[in-house]
């Protein structure tokens, strides 16, 4: 069943399946408050979900005009759905209470992204900045209405296929498992009936909703995994309700909030400008963008950054792209490998049409998708299609680092045309002894039991590093376990969007 799922995960961008997981949460919603379970107006609830959009929309075309930075409409909707989920919907026609709260939200979640954005790059969560500031200008609060047993499905669901298709498990995890711990001992510890404690923990609180969709928002998480267990334990502290710095006590928005400025400071701040220099077709379907950076940027070999290309109409995936950069630090110029198709997206066109000099920008550089430090280790690296850039990386970094690593490489493509990077790979052959072998699936070649078994004999003392399609991983890392595999030895990068 998690193929199919994943093979659908697969297929949309991550902006896309927040979007469809805040819709489906919402009308669950909807649909419990039509049969009188949720203790809300379903009516109203489509009002305010309209109302939050409105406005939301609204300032946020506004504030790209003033700002003149392109506006993304997904992440507008998605912050308009999230505050939705928040705010309390109108009791009445003339609950002004819920007008004044829901605009001024509106807005100060929409003018976050703007004011409190350095380098083009925002701080803080804006749904949390929103509702935070509303509470300490107007002294309204949002009751995070989300968090009531009868939703608990509904958003469990929705989050738990958002966060396999993101890959943050890690983060989410940490930060519930700190804090229902803090949460639950103590109230035990001081006489409470531990049923009780534990079904009010799991069920009358935004726990999973705010871990689920709210933490895992991208742009404000730490880039490493260690970095994002750190992060999700100590928001996870945060977030218990008796935790408080003199009179202040926490709130849900103020334990985001302190981890996003944590999370600020310990992320990359490069933003880059980056003038293309030439584009080159590396195969068949796949074409290399070379870039000259005006400044070194410093990166480890195999990570990735979001890059956005703002262009005229762009479809409904929108403007910016998780890509691998696919050069490595010994080299001058940044590289990234893009695989096109036929029906391809705006973003993809747009780039396709790029001349000489054009400008794209890069920020946010991430990923744990890197070489161990140990040079001893023995890898084996396994590919699906365009997730070879980050091999492309990391192999020519060892050869351009002199490194003597015991690597093996499974490529696999559907034809011989689809191979790109031949010429590196033949090269760390010659200088370290790479071994590649290239399969094809219009042969019958696939990676498998079998193949890893006959081209990896000693894959048993080996860490693995698989990427490519998110199902792909996903069924191979299966293999690898069900071949006695530890999950220590292997890594995974997902490649979702094809
Ligand atoms: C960590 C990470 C690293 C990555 N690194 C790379 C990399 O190095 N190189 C790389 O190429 N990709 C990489 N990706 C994937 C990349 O971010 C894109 O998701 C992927 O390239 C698909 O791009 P696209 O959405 O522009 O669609 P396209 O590649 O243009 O199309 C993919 C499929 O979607 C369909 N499609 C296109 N537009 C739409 C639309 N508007 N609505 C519905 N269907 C549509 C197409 O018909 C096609 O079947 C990486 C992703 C992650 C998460």
């Amino acid at each position: 069943m998690f193929t199919f799922i994943d093979k659908i995960l697969d297929k949309a961008t991550m902006y896309r399946v927040t979007l469809y997981t805040l819709v489906f949460i919402l009308s669950g919603a909807v649909f419990l408050a039509s049969f009188g379970v949720l203790h809300l107006n379903p009516f109203s609830l489509i009002f305010s979900a309209a109302f939050l959009l409105f406005f939301c929309s609204l300032t946020n075309d506004i504030f790209a005009k003033v700002f003149e930075v392109p506006a993304n409409d997904e992440s507008v909707y998605i912050t308009a759905l999230i505050l939705t989920a928040l705010i309390t919907p109108p009791s009445s026609a003339t609950d002004w209470r819920y007008y004044v709260l829901s605009f001024w939200a509106a807005v100060w979640a929409m003018a976050s992204k703007f004011m409190f954005a350095i380098k083009k790059r925002h701080i803080f969560n804006p749904a949390a900045f929103a509702v935070a500031l509303v509470s300490l200008t107007l002294g309204l609060s949002a009751t995070w209405w989300i968090g009531t047993p009868t939703m608990l499905p509904f958003v469990m669901i929705g989050g738990f296929l958002l966060v396999r298709k993101i890959g943050r498990f890690d983060l989410a995890g940490s930060f519930l498992i700190t804090a229902l711990v803090f949460i639950i001992v103590p109230a035990i510890v001081s006489g409470g009936n531990p049923l009780s404690v534990i079904s009010r923990a799991l069920g009358n609180s935004p726990l999973f909703f705010f871990a689920f969709i709210m933490l895992t928002e991208p742009l404000t998480t730490p880039p490493t995994k260690k970095l994002r267990v750190a992060y999700g334990t100590a928001v996870g502290f945060l977030f218990v309700p008796w935790v408080h710095i003199g009179q202040i006590y926490s709130t849900p928005e103020l334990a985001l909030l302190l981890g996003n400025l944590g999370s600020y400071f310990v992320s990359t701040k490069d933003n880059l400008l980056l003038k293309l220099k030439k584009i080159e077709v590396i195969a068949a379907d796949t074409a290399e963008f070379v870039f000259d950076s005006p400044q070194k940027l410093r990166y480890k070999a195999g990570q990735y950054m979001e890059w956005m290309l703002p262009h005229e109409n762009p479809d409904n995936r929108g403007i910016r792209r998780y890509l691998t950069i696919s050069s490595s630090p010994t080299e001058d110029e940044i590289r990234i490998g893009i695989k096109f198709c036929d029906n391809g997206s705006t973003f993809k066109k747009k780039m396709l049409s790029m001349e000489p000099g054009d400008a794209i920008i890069a920020s946010h550089l991430v990923g744990d998708f890197v070489l161990p430090l140990d040079t001893k280790q023995k890898l084996a690296f396994i590919a699906g299609g365009i997730g070879i850039t980050p091999f492309r990386s990391m192999i020519k970094y060892a050869t351009d680092a002199g490194e003597k690593r015991d690597i093996v490489l499974l490529y696999a493509n559907k034809k011989e045309e689809n191979v790109s990077y031949r010429n590196i790979f033949n090269e760390a052959a010659a200088k370290f002894g790479l071994r590649t072998t290239y399969l094809f699936s219009d042969k019958g070649e696939n990676i498998d039991k079998n193949s890893i078994e006959k081209n990896i004999p000693d894959y048993r003392e080996r860490t693995f590093y698989v990427a490519g399609p998110m199902a792909m991983v996903i069924t191979l890392e299966k293999t690898l376990k069900e071949m006695g595999l530890k999950d220590s030895q292997i890594k995974k990068d997902f490649f979702p969007g094809f």
